[in-house]
């Protein structure tokens, strides 16, 4: 095993640092994020565009489709420069969801129609998999799609849809069949958000973001042409999809950055107890970007990611929750003083330190972590399962 980086590694971390520093990541999203205040819908478009100008939008694709082709260890380090940086997370749902399922199962018509839109950012996805009481237990969703000629007829909802208010197009899991095993019968479509009949409504989350809806579909029509694959073998495009949903959730490179700037923060607090959890914390960063590095290294070596992406979530997840739960300790009752998702106003100076003005609505928002991609408790399961063979 050898996670040492390469002269050509280091280059590569060289140029992703010249265009994050040097006028590639857009300003006025730097300035947002900096500030840990929300950006808007034209900042992600502008963020993501900026990406794709650069050629840099299929991080994660081969080639042959117009990707970059990057190694695991390329993509690790963009990955991490991207989280030092403070960039806004990339949206997964178009780049890293559907479109290894549009050109590993579609056809050539839906690749030619759905990829380059994906790769320009020329299109907003949503993931339209979980529904009310369906959600660990997927496979047991309802939503269903009757044929008709040559359109499915769509009825039912889905929940947590994520930025589902933006979203031009829902990749959906929807029940065409109903007499076999639960996992059979499922299949998978493509379908436009203008289509007559969807429905979205905002879910506000505990910290009182608009992130997440609810999607409902009364007789919404989809030409049987947005069926990906065969009819009813929608289960196993969709469990494919989420082996990818979980690549890069450990966000190694955003924990040091937030790390990072706690450390400071508290160096100045004189609080001892604090000092210890960040020793704490700064051990269990190194051992978690050490075992990404040791998959990484598996990975360039032939190997195949397994439950060991289940750890790396896991970790991942209670790092970024763990950090977030100090920033409000060293915020102390100043947390308390929570402006809204909006920040402060030009006119409004927060009381306490900066720091604290958002600490306690990004504490609350990454309760999210440990649920979303599969929970933490499930991965758990797959550990058990697959590692320890029980
Ligand atoms: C912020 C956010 C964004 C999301 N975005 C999307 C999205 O864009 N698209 C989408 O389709 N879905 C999305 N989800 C949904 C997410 O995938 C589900 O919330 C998740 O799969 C859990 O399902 P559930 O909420 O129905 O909880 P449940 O499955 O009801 O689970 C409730 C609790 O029971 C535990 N549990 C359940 N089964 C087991 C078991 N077998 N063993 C041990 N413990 C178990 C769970 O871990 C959890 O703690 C999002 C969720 C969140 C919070």
């Amino acid at each position: 095993m050898d996670i040492n980086f390469t002269k050509e590694d280091i280059a590569f971390r060289d140029e992703v640092r010249d265009w994050l520093n040097n006028g590639g990541y857009p300003k006025h999203v730097k300035e947002k994020t900096d500030k840990g205040i929300t950006i808007s819908k034209q900042d992600q478009i502008d963020f993501h565009k900026a990406l794709a100008e650069k050629g840099w939008m299929g991080y994660n694709w081969p080639v042959e489709h117009g990707g970059t082709g990057w190694s695991a260890t390329q993509l690790y380090i963009f990955n991490k420069e991207f989280g030092l940086a403070g960039c806004p997370p990339l949206l997964a749902f178009g780049v890293s969801m559907v479109a290894p399922v549009i050109w590993t199962f579609g056809n050539d018509e839906q690749k030619a129609k759905y990829l380059p839109d994906i790769l320009n950012f020329n299109t907003w996805w949503c993931q339209g998999y979980s529904e009310p009481g369906s959600g660990s237990d997927l496979a047991s969703l309802k939503t269903k799609a009757v044929l008709e000629n040559d359109h499915y007829i769509v009825n039912g909802s889905k929940t947590w849809t994520t930025l589902a208010q933006h979203a031009d197009w829902i990749f959906c899991l929807v029940r065409t069949d109903s007499s076999g095993i639960k996992q059979e019968g499922i299949s998978f479509l493509l379908i436009d958000m203008n289509t007559p009949g969807i429905e979205v409504k905002p879910i506000i989350t505990i910290d009182g973001e608009h992130e997440v809806n609810s999607v409902f579909f009364t007789d919404v029509k989809v030409p049987v042409k947005n069926l990906i694959g065969e009819e009813g073998k929608g289960w196993t495009y969709a469990k494919f999809l989420l082996a990818h949903e979980r690549f890069g959730i450990a966000s190694v490179g955003a924990s040091m950055r937030q790390l990072n700037k706690l450390k400071k923060i508290v160096s100045e607090l004189d609080n001892p107890e604090l000092d210890k959890k960040i020793c704490e914390l700064e051990v269990s960063l190194s051992a978690l970007e050490i075992t990404e590095l040791r998959l990484l290294s598996a990975l360039e070596n032939g190997g195949h990611p397994g439950a060991e992406s289940s750890i790396l979530k896991i970790k991942g997840t209670e790092m970024q929750q763990n950090i977030s739960q100090l920033y409000v300790e060293a915020a102390g009752e100043y947390a308390i003083m929570y402006p809204g998702p909006h920040g402060y106003s030009s006119n409004d100076k927060p009381a306490g330190p900066d720091y604290a003005a958002n600490s306690l609505s990004a504490f609350l928002n990454l309760r999210k972590t440990s649920i979303y991609g599969g929970s933490n408790e499930i991965q758990k399961n797959i550990i058990s399962k697959f590692v320890l063979g029980v």
